[in-house]
């Protein structure tokens, strides 16, 4: 729900000042003001859903567009040769600010930035058997 209280749509509004990269009618880009590494960007829908299964599949190319932009220019800016996009939902996953929000990380080889660790399976049939029941859980 907005609210005075979100800040992500106050910054959309413009009430607060943000570094501004992109936008259009549906969305903003502008700076994270606590960058993993310089130029990391934020991509917001100008609406407020608090999360990605609030939002519309209806932004879906608007995001994808400016992610792409952003993206490619911090390619051609800040030295990238790569870039990461990541979206957090609920606090679990480590959201902090409830407006829906795509990072676009810049990378470039050895930066030091280190990915999650990684673990397996028992076996193939330990995936195939979990893959049945979330597969048997989405709601087409
Ligand atoms: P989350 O953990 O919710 O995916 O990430 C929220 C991000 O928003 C954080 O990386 C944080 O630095 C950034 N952030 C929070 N408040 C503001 C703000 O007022 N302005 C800007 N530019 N970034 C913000
Ligand atoms: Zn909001």
């Amino acid at each position: 729900m907005p609210d005075d209280t979100c800040i992500f749509c106050r910054i959309a509004r413009g009430e607060i000042p943000c570094a501004k990269i992109y936008e259009d009618d549906k969305v903003l880009a502008f700076l994270d003001m606590g960058p993993v590494r310089p130029g990391h960007a934020l991509v917001i829908p100008k609406e407020h859903y608090a999360n990605l299964p609030e939002t519309p599949d209806e932004l879906a190319p608007a995001i994808f567009k400016a992610c792409k932009l952003v993206g490619k220019a911090l390619m051609n800016t800040v030295g990238a040769t790569g870039y990461n996009v990541m979206q957090n939902n609920f606090s679990s996953s480590g959201q902090m600010v409830f407006h829906v929000h795509w990072h676009i990380i810049p990378r470039e080889e050895q930066d030091g930035i280190k990915h999650w660790d990684q673990g397996t399976y028992a076996d193939m049939a330990a995936m195939q058997s979990l893959a049945g029941k979330i597969s048997a859980s989405v709601e087409h």
